[in-house]
């Protein structure tokens, strides 16, 4: 696949969920190019819209890949290692846990209390990229729960604070209003989401233990173990019981360990 011509790639994607189409991307170097530019938009957002109606239509701020790799990526934006961290969708961004604090001490800040204001409007009104984050206080080395954003965004706000005349000004504060309104209903919708798709993960995981349980306690029974002791053996959690895979013929050290 490596040597096919792009387009041909491409075609073959489209058919893709977001996922897959995520995995092709990290599998090589020529795959990450195509994908990643802005000419193979149109193949993640037929991946995406293979996710509606679930998942929330995509916002304004965010690129097909973008939205694609916070929604369904597990790797950190920063270093790129696979990390467990969820993503913040008011701030748009997955961090493993040590960039998350590098770079919350670097690039981020705590927004001020609510009612100081900018040129007669509360900073926390005009600042898009905003999340409540407890664990790292940012660049003030606070360690409470306090409201953070970007540096960048609070210093161009109070530079547009001094340098724009009243009309300018003016037509900021609506649009910036605009866009924290609308950013933060999108980021509340797909927090929701990756709630809902973590439970349902975790539902998936662990009927398949269940159904694991019942394959292995079957497999006992059929070579002869009576029923007490399959439930002793099970009670006591033998090793590889509790995967979330189905039983297979092959490979299964547990079922051997307690049928010898
Ligand atoms: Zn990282």
């Amino acid at each position: 696949m490596e040597k096919a011509p792009v387009e041909i790639v491409l075609e073959i994607c489209s058919h893709l969920d977001p996922r897959d189409l995520l995995h092709v991307a990290r599998s090589a170097k020529i795959f990450a190019r195509s994908l990643l530019g802005s000419s193979a938009a149109g193949v993640w957002k037929a991946a995406r819209k293979k996710c509606e109606p679930d998942l929330p239509p995509i916002h304004p701020d965010l690129t097909e890949q973008k939205y694609a790799l916070l929604g369904f990526g597990s790797h950190c934006q920063n270093c790129g290692t696979p990390t467990r961290s969820a993503v913040n969708w008011y701030l748009r961004k997955r961090w493993c846990l040590r960039c998350q604090s590098e770079t919350l001490d670097s690039k981020y800040c705590h927004l001020p209390i609510p009612w100081v204001s900018i040129r007669g409007h509360p900073k926390h009104d005009l600042i898009v990229y905003q999340a409540r984050l407890s664990g790292s206080g940012g660049r003030d080395q606070r360690r409470d729960c306090r409201d953070t954003c970007p540096v960048s965004e609070l210093e161009a706000l109070e530079w547009k604070a001094q340098e724009f005349s009243d009309a300018e000004w003016d037509a900021y504060v609506a649009a910036q209003k605009q866009k924290k309104k609308a950013l933060q209903e999108h980021a509340r919708l797909c927090t929701e989401w990756t709630k809902k798709r973590i439970s349902d993960h975790q539902a998936e995981l662990y009927a398949l233990r269940c159904e694991r349980e019942e394959a292995v306690k079957s497999r006992l029974e059929g070579i002869g173990y009576s029923i007490g002791l399959i439930d002793l053996a099970i009670d006591s959690g033998f090793t590889g019981l509790g995967l979330s895979k189905p039983l297979t013929d092959k490979g299964e050290p547990s079922v051997t360990l307690i049928a010898g």
